[in-house]
């Protein structure tokens, strides 16, 4: 019985992580749940860290797991990248918190808008929620029309969620329209139905299960959005990392590993739309942040672009994962399914990708659970919901190790798996 299995495997965790329980019972006298970041809990408890090195994470229980998460693609450098270090370290030396312009914004944006096509100008923020909330704002004011077309599962940010198929009790309340994911047709009749400001749209559906788009899809996209003058907005928060999609949107996202590891995001396109932010022209729009110029994310997204992720490093990242999702998938012999692209995936318990609008199965969860728990069993992290994103500092040895321990997983419990 696939609950028995569940049972043996939380038990295992349970008298492995002591130290993680404590913590959690502390932090729930003074945090809702013990908790400041929601999609870090899991039942009974969540793991916690205390240390992190190379491609290795060592919980408080001083059990060291391979760090297959890599902060849901913001710790792409791995924990201790010396050259990311050292950036932090020099701008620590120069002092913080200048209250005022410093040089280096327009070096980061420099790398920024070289790298990505869709980015004539930027605008850094602390977030990717805040660089899709300033994106929307640019939308809703160049086109003075109200409604945003977004797709069931898809996840923007906190305050920009629609995991469930419905904007989350604390979304922002924009005039939504909801579409589904990859549904060209429909979604083309959507578009043409409404007067659209802007498509929100991821081209690899993170959150919502590592489902890639189709090229059909974000062409029609493309060739709709221009011919309704609706600004087409990728959210590339997640898929930054990939390689370029044949499409090209008016507005697009950014965060995560962008800043070296540190809190960031940014908001880019052409000059003329850009430009309505610019402080020098009457009545542009106001775009405030304390800490959107702070040196300690400057300093490590510049080190981290100029020095360390060169296109090489990148493509061979990306390549390492669609190897490893192909040895899950042989692995996972149709009872796990793994989807994804290049060095993003998910684990899910069946044989196919499920975005998670679909509505809830109890019994997948539960195999979710027990192949969650079983890697931590076996050193591995991964998100509970299933997603790994691979850093640089994980080897081909470890996705081996991975696929090893995922493969004597499936092999162990095959009957409830089935
Ligand atoms: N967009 C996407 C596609 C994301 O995956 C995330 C974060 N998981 C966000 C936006 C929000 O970014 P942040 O957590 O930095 O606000």
């Amino acid at each position: 019985m696939i609950e028995t299995a569940l049972a043996d495997a939380v038990a295992r965790y349970e008298r492995r992580n002591p130290n993680s329980a404590a913590r959690a019972e502390r932090a729930e006298r003074v945090l809702p749940g013990g908790n400041t970041r929601s999609i870090l809990h899991f039942d009974p408890f969540p793991l916690a860290f205390a240390r992190g090195e190379g491609p290795y994470l060592t919980s408080l229980d001083g059990d060291r797991y391979t760090d297959f998460l890599g902060e849901f693609t913001a710790g792409l450098y791995g924990h201790s990248e010396p050259k990311i270090l050292d950036a932090i370290g020099n701008a620590l030396d120069r002092g913080l918190s200048f209250g005022g312009h410093n040089e280096l914004e327009h070096e980061l944006a420099e790398l920024l808008c070289a790298r990505f096509e869709a980015m004539e100008l930027v605008r850094f923020t602390n977030s990717g929620t805040e660089a899709n909330l300033m994106a929307l704002a640019l939308a809703l004011h160049h086109t003075g029309r109200r409604e945003i077309l977004v797709f069931r599962g898809a996840y923007h940010g906190g305050v920009l969620a629609f995991g469930s198929g419905e904007p989350s009790p604390v979304t922002v309340p924009h005039a939504w329209v909801l579409g589904d994911y990859d549904d060209v047709e429909a979604t083309r009749a959507l578009i043409r139905e409404h007067e659209l400001a802007a498509i929100l749209v991821e081209p690899v559906l993170g959150s919502g299960g590592c489902i890639p788009a189709s090229d059909a899809f974000l062409a029609m996209l493309r060739e709709e959005a221009t011919a309704a003058g609706t600004l087409l907005v990728f959210d590339e928060v997640m898929t930054s990392r990939l390689p370029r999609r044949a499409v090209t949107p008016d507005l697009m996202t950014v965060g995560k590993y962008l800043a070296g590891g540190m809190s960031f995001g940014a908001f880019g396109g052409s000059a003329k739309l850009m430009g309505r932010y610019d402080p020098k022209r009457p009545g542009a729009l106001f775009h405030a942040g304390t800490f959107n110029n702070n040196v300690v994310s400057l300093s490590a997204g510049i080190a981290g672009l100029r020095d360390v992720l060169t296109d090489e490093r990148l493509a061979a990242l990306n390549a390492r994962g669609d190897r490893l999702r192909d040895a899950l998938n042989r692995a996972g012999d149709g009872l796990l399914h793994t989807s994804g692209s290049g060095s993003l995936m998910t684990i899910h318990p069946g044989p196919r990708a499920y975005n998670a609008s679909e509505p809830p199965d109890p019994r997948r969860e539960l195999v979710k659970r027990l192949v969650f728990f079983e890697l931590l069993d076996a050193g591995q992290w991964i998100a509970a919901r299933g997603m790994l994103a691979l850093s640089l500092p994980i080897t081909d040895a470890l996705c081996d190790e991975f696929a090893n321990a995922f493969a004597a997983i499936v092999a162990r419990h095959r009957d409830v798996l089935a």
